[in-house]
């Protein structure tokens, strides 16, 4: 890199947003667990309960929503995270509507984040293995649309007012798994709890897989780019600057 890097301090309340339990493990939860050693007040909200992430024809939608919310709880608890929410929207189903939109402002305006945290909306393919599943597809833009400039206008959502939710302005967007990366997070101290986080989800390793070796080639390959043993990257968007306050 031609000019030194720095990253970027951790900021005071970050808000992560993610479709199914797991996601902000296998993507985000390295840096969700370094900011929270730094005494980042940091919220998860799981647009879905994940009970459609099962083969078994005889597994519930209610009963598996139970067992990943479980997961997802202690999940958080392994990256020092108590606060998670689920607005349980249909895993598989969801739609980039504007109750999603106006359920993730309503999210904003209560926690207040400094940061929110969310996963490519662009990003339909990556590489000849994966085709992006589709509520990761209707989450991102929701989740952007609900920073700015929903959470922000007051007569957006207006109704929100009425229950005592005032416009919040969100100073940064972090977006994950991305193209144009910009900002790496070194997660070198906390990749054992970010495996261990994503251990949490045992109902989506049936066959015994442990993803230790997988996370760490990730966060090796990410690292690369910034001269980090471990990273997590992303691409980052200051909304207000800290002179602008
Ligand atoms: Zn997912």
């Amino acid at each position: 890199m031609e000019e030194a890097y720095r990253e970027p301090t951790p900021p005071q309340r970050a808000m992560l947003v993610a479709a199914h339990p797991d996601d902000i493990e296998f993507v985000m939860a390295g840096t969700a667990a370094k900011w929270r050693q730094a005494g980042t007040e940091v919220r998860y909200v799981l647009v879905s309960s994940g009970g459609a992430g099962s083969r078994d024809p005889s597994m519930t939608r209610a009963k598996l929503a139970g067992i990943r919310e479980a997961e997802q709880r202690a999940a958080a608890r392994v990256a020092g995270v108590e606060d998670v929410v689920f607005l349980g929207y249909p895993d598989g189903e969801i739609e980039l509507t504007l109750a999603l939109r106006r359920d993730l402002v309503r999210e904003i305006r209560r926690f207040k984040p400094d940061v929110v945290m969310c996963f490519d909306p662009t990003r339909l393919f990556s590489g000849d293995r994966y085709i992006n599943h589709p509520d990761h597809r209707a989450v991102g833009p929701a989740t952007l649309a609900a920073v700015a400039p929903g959470a922000v206008l007051p007569n957006i959502f207006a109704e929100l007012g009425d229950e005592g939710l005032e416009p919040h302005a969100v100073k940064e967007v972090y977006v994950a798994t991305g193209e144009e990366t910009n900002t790496w997070i070194d997660i070198s101290g906390t990749i054992d709890l970010k495996v261990e986080a994503l251990r949490q989800h045992t109902s989506q390793f049936p066959d015994g897989w442990d993803p230790g070796e997988m996370l760490h080639e990730w966060a090796a390959e990410s690292g690369k780019e910034a001269g980090m043993p471990y990273s997590e990257s992303y691409r980052r968007f200051v909304l207000v600057r800290e002179e602008e306050e």
